[in-house]
């Protein structure tokens, strides 16, 4: 049988209410839910793989680089060349500082996990977007690496670190729950599948940022594949994630 791993999106100061600049709203109601899916003696999990966005100053996605306003959406042309549309953003998790550290409520929690657990961290080049955590780079928990110092390429999503570091664990299902529903869970969550994941997503501990657009996601995830548990407050998701993840 495949291993699990629990996969924690972005769970960072600045996503979180009151005082997050990119504040996901109720986003702080999964860190109770999650906190206690890190409590070693009910759960099992052989991987957890917290993500980090991790922007430099003037990333490609803040509004206040191209002089837009927040929360627009802008066409732009990335680091690789790659035309898209941007969401825009306020500036928020940027390297180095408080804001972009993991709410201290998990990192208490992250002790008993420790050598089973990576940091992915994304979108620390200026130019690239990276919503998902195949996208990111791995690195040690306890003393997390700087970024590389240019673009490590965009490759394919079954040969990115992400993908290569849960199979070499042995890891084919993956428990999705953070913040943002419509953003970063999505992407990770989309990823992991067509990297050939079973997943799972833990609706009661993720929110997004645009509420109305939550449904849809889920619909979407469930399309490609995927699983979401607990939608609408459905109790005894627990279980379903249990039976999931033996
Ligand atoms: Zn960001």
């Amino acid at each position: 049988m495949g291993k699990t791993a629990l996969v924690i999106v972005d769970c960072q100061n600045d996503f979180m209410p009151p005082d997050g600049a990119l504040a996901v709203p109720n986003g702080d109601e999964v860190l109770p839910v999650i906190r206690g899916m890190l409590d070693r003696s009910k759960w099992d999990w052989d991987v957890v793989v917290a993500t980090q966005d991790y922007h430099p100053p003037r990333h490609i996605s803040f509004a206040s680089r191209h002089g837009k306003p927040v929360l627009s959406d802008l066409e732009l042309t990335d680091g690789r060349g790659r035309h898209y549309t941007q969401t825009l953003w306020p500036d928020h998790c940027i390297q180095g500082t408080k804001a972009t550290e993991i709410v201290k409520e998990l990192r208490d929690a992250f002790g008993p996990w420790k050598e089973r657990m990576k940091i992915a961290r994304k979108a620390w080049h200026p130019d690239i977007e990276q919503y998902s955590a195949f996208e990111g780079y791995i690195t040690d928990a306890t003393d997390p690496s700087e970024p590389p110092s240019e673009d490590i390429g965009a490759k394919p999503i079954e040969e990115s670190e992400m993908a290569l570091y849960l199979k070499s664990q042995g890891v084919d299902k993956l428990v999705i729950v953070g913040v943002a529903t419509d953003f970063c869970v999505c992407h990770t969550n989309l990823d992991g599948l067509a990297a050939k994941f079973n997943t799972v997503l833990v609706a009661p501990a993720v929110r997004a940022v645009f509420a109305d657009r939550e449904n849809g996601v889920f619909e979407q995830i469930e399309q490609q594949g995927g699983t979401v548990i607990g939608r609408e407050g459905a109790s005894g998701w627990e279980a379903d994630v249990r039976a999931f993840a033996r």
